[in-house]
């Protein structure tokens, strides 16, 4: 039994959550939470997640919070942005507590995610505040990567570290955190990785060799690993993060190209299912354009 007039509405029509809130009846609500749960399906939160969303709703209606439409939109959004909170602080970064010594930041992610306008980006941030960076062309599987990223370095005031051609990525990070503590004048390392090789295992080995060379280098080393995921490409992302985070041990995500797009979703299971946190999004192509995660707004754009 459907709770709105006996009519019989097909599922594309249940797919918009506006439809769903429209007919809510705080008397027969448990119809109207699965076809919530199922909608959420539908939009990337992937079954736990939905789940536990739905629960979250479930909970309030059941405090008797929700007795119109909007009050359990507000309950929806309230229990994602609690999904979204659970995995820890998005608003801080892990940095170096040590005097005098760089945070060293390795950032990961399928090519084509948008990993390298993504540094460019964090550069950018870090430089605003007064930081002096070092990029670090740890992708030398890709020809042109180091290039890239020396464009950006140029763009936003960085400088890149010295590193000799034809040189392994873990040796290239390890004699990059080696130069940046040398120098003495650089805050953040900013370490690139490949996003592709001829097979995943060997990209997780490569990952795996770079990281452990940065922190033979310096202890404690690296203070993040983010994780750069193209916001557009929904359920997908929950294995990248899975298997990037079972390698590495990601830190954070970065979840890109959110502009002109609601998508998304699928990040509220990666947070869920994983226990990681959203640090920062990228709304576009330029250096500016990466902002701080902020759960609420990201629900309002997901539901607006
Ligand atoms: P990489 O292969 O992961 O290093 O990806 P790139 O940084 O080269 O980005 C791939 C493409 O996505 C490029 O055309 C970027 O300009 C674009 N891109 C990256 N981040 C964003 C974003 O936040 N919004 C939009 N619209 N495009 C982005």
């Amino acid at each position: 039994a459907r709770v709105f007039n006996g009519a019989e509405k097909t599922r594309e029509r249940l797919t918009d959550v506006n439809d769903i809130l429209a007919l809510w009846r705080a008397s027969a609500h448990e119809e109207t939470l699965e076809e919530l749960e199922e909608t959420l399906l539908g939009v990337d939160f992937g079954p736990k997640a939905s789940a536990r969303v739905t629960d979250g709703v479930r909970a309030r209606v059941e405090r008797g919070e929700c007795e119109t439409g909007e009050d359990v939109r507000r309950a929806l959004k309230a229990s994602i942005v609690d999904v979204l909170r659970s995995a820890g602080d998005s608003t801080t970064i892990g940095l170096n507590e040590r005097e005098g010594e760089p945070s060293v930041i390795m950032v990961v992610g399928v090519n084509g995610g948008g990993k390298t306008t993504t540094l460019g980006k964090l550069s950018h941030r870090f430089a605003e505040s007064g930081a002096k960076v070092m990029m670090v062309p740890g992708d030398t599987f890709r020809a042109a990567a180091a290039e890239q990223l020396a464009t950006w370095a140029e763009r936003t005031g960085a400088v890149m570290s010295d590193s000799p051609p034809n040189t392994k990525p873990g040796a290239v990070c390890f004699k990059a955190v080696d130069e940046a503590c040398a120098r003495g004048d650089i805050d953040i390392v900013l370490a690139d990785t490949s996003g592709r090789l001829h097979n995943n295992t060997q990209l997780m080995d490569e990952l795996v060799g770079v990281r452990k060379s940065i922190s033979k280098r310096m202890e404690g080393a690296p203070h993040e690993v983010l994780l750069v995921l193209d916001g557009t490409t929904g359920l997908n992302m929950l294995n990248q993060a899975r298997v990037f985070g079972e390698a590495v041990g990601v830190t954070g995500i970065i979840l890109t190209k959110l502009d002109g797009t609601a998508r998304g979703g699928a990040v509220v299971s990666v947070v869920d299912e994983l226990g990681i946190p959203v640090k920062f999004i990228g709304v576009g192509e330029a250096m500016e354009d990466l902002q701080s995660f902020e759960a609420e707004s990201f629900v309002d754009a997901l539901f607006p």
